[in-house]
């Protein structure tokens, strides 16, 4: 295989196409995300991945327009906060207006569990996911969204909303942690038509006060590849990624990494070193859901 990743896009179950490589941007400061967000912008990326929960849409707007990339050749992606389910056409509006911008080109659900915006530390009484998803999928003809999907959906989670009557449009995305140490429920959201982009996938944040850093880029494997390809370890992780089918959101605002996390052209793994990687045994996650008044994780990887 010899690839063109910076370019190529996967098909969704709904005709759009989501740019394989996005940036993303948990934990960038607002200071730093405009600046990261315009850099990647004029490396090339197309495709950002930010949500509310970030605190830092207005500064994703300010990169996008910053970097004189036009709105039209961009995918932006950004979430709907757990204290905003029932609340939906409104958690979009606050989205569209933090990021300055006319539409969203993929919406995601970006946990199942509703919390009460009183108190957010409670589970949000009658209200759950599936209702939720049938409020996103009115979005769809308001021009606003261009895309609906989900993250951190389990197979539990999606088994009940695609049998659920009121369920009609298939998530188009499912955005879940995925990377050697945690490779997940993919083959069973391919099987239902829904594409995955791989959140956490160098293994999280260095100097993380809310989620830990996995060893997956010191991995003796990974360092293995690494050094015999001659390309970082962070590259081998997201050509693993790219390989398997996933779009990837690497997050960096650092000027260097983000350049070096796009050179994805004109190289790739070969089947061995891919099945190496699939055969890692260490197994560690990045997002907990400790924080949050339900369990959402369960035993399939998630
Ligand atoms: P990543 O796995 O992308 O790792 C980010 C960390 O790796 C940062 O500390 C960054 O440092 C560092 N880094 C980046 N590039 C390199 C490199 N080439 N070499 C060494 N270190 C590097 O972590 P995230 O958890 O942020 O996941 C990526 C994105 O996925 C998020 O930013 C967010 O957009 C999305 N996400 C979605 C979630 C969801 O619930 N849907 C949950 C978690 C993440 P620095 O920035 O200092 O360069």
């Amino acid at each position: 295989m010899n690839s063109t990743f910076t370019t190529h896009k996967f098909n969704l179950n709904n005709g759009a196409a989501i740019p394989a490589i996005g940036l993303g941007t948990w934990q960038s400061e607002e200071h730093a995300t405009c600046e990261a967000v315009k850099h990647a912008l004029q490396k090339g990326y197309r495709h950002i991945d930010t949500a509310l929960n970030y605190g830092n849409e207005k500064e994703v707007g300010e990169g996008i327009r910053a970097s004189g990339v036009p709105r039209d050749h961009i995918w932006v992606t950004t979430k709907l906060d757990n204290h905003w389910h029932h609340r939906v056409p409104e958690g979009l509006d606050s989205s569209l207006k933090s990021l300055g911008l006319e539409y969203i080109d993929l919406f995601l659900i970006h946990f199942p569990c509703s919390t009460d915006p009183q108190d957010r530390s409670k589970h949000l009484t009658n209200w759950d996911f599936v209702k939720t998803w049938k409020e996103m999928q009115k979005l769809l003809c308001t021009g606003k969204v261009k895309t609906i999907g989900v993250s951190n959906f389990s197979v539990s989670h999606l088994e009940r909303l695609l049998n659920d009557p009121s369920c009609k449009i298939i998530p188009a995305v499912n955005q879940i942690e995925l990377h050697p140490h945690n490779p997940s429920i993919l083959k069973y959201c391919r099987s239902k038509g829904i594409h995955c982009t791989a959140y956490s996938c160098l293994g999280g944040h260095t100097n993380s006060a809310i989620n830990t850093r996995t060893e997956l880029i010191n991995d003796p494997v990974v360092l293995k590849i690494s050094c015999a390809m001659e390309k970082t370890a962070a590259q081998i992780l997201i050509m693993w990624g790219l390989q398997r089918g996933t779009s990837m959101i690497p997050k960096s605002v650092t000027p260097e990494r983000i350049d070096s996390n796009f050179e994805m052209d004109n190289w790739s793994l070969s089947e061995a070193e891919t099945t190496e990687l699939d055969r890692i045994q260490t197994r560690s996650k990045v997002v907990g859901d400790a924080w949050m008044p339900i369990r959402v994780f369960f035993g399939d990887g998630m």
